[in-house]
């Protein structure tokens, strides 16, 4: 498996609370490229299984990145590997700048960071992020007067300075305005593309305008999975959304 093209590869992955399966043998099988929604209802399983990918929770049975497992490693083990998350709450340092954020995140992943190294590999790489994520100009701004969503845009542009290429987020445009969402969108289209991203959601319309596959969760299994159309006219999935 050490030459899959596959970015993230799930195999019966099974998460279990006090002999409760949140996460059921799950499959999921994620490419380059890939902009993913994981959707379904409330305790479906969907941050259990986020959680279970970046080692917050321990689990069974397998997920691997280009080959290299990551069940049963540590959370900064797998960080380093490249599988980064967001969570619902961003978590930026308020007191220190966005280009003091992005610094200090460069340097979590790397260790024994020389001045060159930092000069020529690192900076360029911040400015790079500054410009994705759209915070070229609030570079010297604390973090704690951002925006709401310019907050969430600072912590995906941590994970893409600490070289993420599998990106976990965890319900990105919750409390957003309609612009922001957007925003956000236009972000993950661009920073997909060589990288794979999975997106937790709740917002069906966000989901509608940018996921290219959709993976839909109930009771800790996969439910459906395919195009947004394909899942949006699977019976199964309207059943759990509707009652039906
Ligand atoms: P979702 O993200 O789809 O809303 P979760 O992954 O948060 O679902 O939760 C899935 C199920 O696992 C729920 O029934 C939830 O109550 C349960 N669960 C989640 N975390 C824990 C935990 N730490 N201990 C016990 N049960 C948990």
């Amino acid at each position: 498996a050490g030459m899959s093209s596959e970015y993230l590869e799930v195999r019966g992955l099974s998460v279990s609370f006090d002999g409760f399966k949140a996460v059921d043998n799950v499959d999921l099988t994620l490419l380059q490229g890939d902009l993913r929604f994981l959707i379904g209802p409330n305790g479906a399983g969907k941050t259990t299984l986020v959680d279970a990918i970046t080692g917050l929770v321990p689990a069974t049975g397998s997920a691997t990145k280009s080959g290299v497992e990551l069940v049963g490693k540590k959370v900064h083990h797998i960080a380093r590997l490249g599988v980064g998350r967001t969570f619902q709450t961003a978590s930026v340092f308020e007191d220190l700048s966005v280009l003091q954020n992005l610094d200090i995140a460069a340097g979590a992943g790397r260790s024994a960071l020389t001045l060159l190294r930092r000069r020529k590999e690192v900076l360029p790489q911040i400015e790079e992020a500054l410009e994705t994520i759209g915070l070229t100009r609030q570079r010297d701004t604390p973090a704690g007067i951002l925006a709401h969503g310019q907050k969430q845009w600072l912590e995906i542009g941590m994970l893409l300075v600490q070289n993420a290429d599998v990106l976990l987020l965890d319900e990105p445009v919750a409390g957003m305005s309609l612009e922001e969402r957007e925003e956000t969108g236009n972000l993950l289209r661009r920073i997909g593309g060589e990288r794979t991203v999975v997106v937790v959601e709740h917002d069906m319309d966000f989901m509608r305008a940018f996921a290219t596959s959709v993976t839909v969760l109930a009771a800790g299994k996969v439910l459906s999975e395919g195009t947004v159309a394909q899942v949006q006219a699977d019976p199964k999935v309207q059943a759990v959304y509707l009652g039906t």
